[in-house]
């Protein structure tokens, strides 16, 4: 969500004739766009701040900005701090950067209060030029409040994006050469759109027709939560190739007493229920997850339920972390909080299951034919180009930057730790343009 929004940000600066500067030093206005989610982020947001805010003291003028979850959480306080930031604007303020960046040019430094009309508002068009992927948000917010979680609290209650834009952007970025999108939300399966009745499995039918149309390939979506997956939503998900076989699913933990507490809103008993149900309709998919260990009260029983989940699914990956207390949640005052170095083992337990299970996928992959989308130059080799699977797999091949953007068939030959490595590109699918 912060990429895609940083997107939107980038241009609206381009529309209005700015270019980017070479470096944050030398620019005249710099805007951060924070993430609240994990504590480590908002660390690395506030030091990138201070960073700026001490620059500005020293020797330079420019218009520093502090936007997303972090700046609506921490709103004025952050301007308290560091007095050198101009502008902080949260996430319902985001509509008004326009008149940010009006100031800015005309070098007014009168102070306007975006606090003042911010209502939530999706911008019309998140895509980065010359990229062949683009993220499509279509709702913003989550209602769930699970006990550990600050998103609720620094993006507010859902709402969903007026399915004519949706499609609107589908059709601007196929049109553009987009050939993979992915729907976003903080809890996409919540989707819905009052006054047509449109739910989020509607919304995937009306996403696959306005692909066909625009020449978009594949399409993912993100997140979703067990506690809303819809049966119909997994039909139409079957029906449908344009949907990658991948789903990335959050369990967080396999102890009912554990979910209960972060109030999850569901079983592990629903939740394997899903697995099966997605399983038999699509038994290609690969599912990834998240987990959470340490959870207060979490006992040693829960630990090996969670491990018990993980070996009778079976993920392809995991984001795997143990529990931080975040003020302002729920969680943040639950009694039983776990020791450190309790914490940190479990999770050291959750994390070698995992490994142990994604190298048993992965290998059982190998000698298979698959299309893939070339995404970049491998890292590591520049003759080397990186490509992914739909199912959420990366596979290396020789080949030129040309072809960035194409989708090819290859053959997975073997593996470099979690990556796949192939002797050729089989055929070109489709150019990327
Ligand atoms: S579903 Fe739970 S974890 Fe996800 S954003 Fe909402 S409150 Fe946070």
């Amino acid at each position: 969500m912060n990429s895609a929004e940083s997107a939107a940000l980038i241009l609206a600066c381009k529309e209005r004739g700015w270019t980017e500067a070479e470096s944050g030093e030398s620019a005249d206005l710099v805007l951060l766009n924070t993430c609240s989610v994990r504590l480590t982020a908002e660390k690395r947001a506030l030091g990138r701040i201070a960073l700026y805010a001490s620059l500005k003291k020293k020797q330079k003028k420019f218009t520093l900005v502090a936007a997303g979850c972090m700046a609506q959480r921490l709103g004025e306080k952050l301007k308290e701090k560091y007095p050198q930031v101009d502008y902080v604007m949260g996430t319902y303020a985001r509509s008004l950067f326009p008149l940010i960046l009006e100031a800015a040019e005309k070098g007014d430094k009168t102070f306007l209060d975006l606090t003042e009309n911010a209502v939530f508002s999706f911008s019309s068009l998140h895509l980065e030029d010359g990229y062949f992927r683009s993220f499509v948000p279509i709702m913003h917010g989550c209602n769930n409040f699970c006990s550990y979680c600050i998103v609720p609290y620094v993006r507010g209650r859902e709402v969903s994006r007026d399915p004519a834009q949706i499609a609107q952007e589908i059709n601007h970025v196929g049109d553009r050469g987009v050939r993979e999108i992915t729907l976003l939300g903080q809890n996409v399966n919540s989707y819905f759109w009052e006054k047509d009745g449109t739910d989020f499995s509607r919304l995937l039918k009306l996403a696959a027709a306005e692909a066909e149309k625009s020449g978009v390939k594949w399409i993912r979506f993100l997140s979703a939560n067990p506690k809303n997956f819809s049966s119909e939503t997994i039909r139409v998900m079957a029906e449908h190739p344009v949907f990658c076989r991948h789903l990335h699913l959050p369990v967080q933990h396999g102890s009912d007493t554990v979910l209960k507490a972060m109030n999850r809103g569901y079983t592990v008993e629903r939740y394997m229920e899903l697995v099966s149900q997605i399983r038999e309709a699509m038994p290609e998919i690969t599912l990834s997850t998240d987990v959470l260990t340490g959870f207060p009260g979490e006992t040693e029983d829960d630990l090996k339920k969670t491990l018990k989940l993980m070996e009778d699914v079976r993920f392809i990956y995991s984001y795997m972390y143990h529990f931080n207390p975040r003020e302002g949640t729920k969680a943040f005052d639950l009694p039983g909080r776990i020791p450190e170095e309790v914490k940190r083992e479990r999770l050291s337990r959750v994390i070698a299951l995992q490994k142990k299970h994604t190298s048993e996928l992965l290998k059982s992959r190998i000698g298979s034919r698959e299309l893939v989308l070339v995404e970049g130059i491998s890292r590591k080799n520049a003759d080397e180009l990186i490509t992914r699977t739909e199912k959420d797999e990366m596979a290396v091949v020789p080949g030129p930057a040309s072809m960035i953007g194409s989708f090819v068939r290859l053959t997975l030959s073997g593996l470099r730790g979690n990556t796949f490595h192939s002797k050729k590109i089989d055929e070109v699918v489709c150019a990327g343009s």
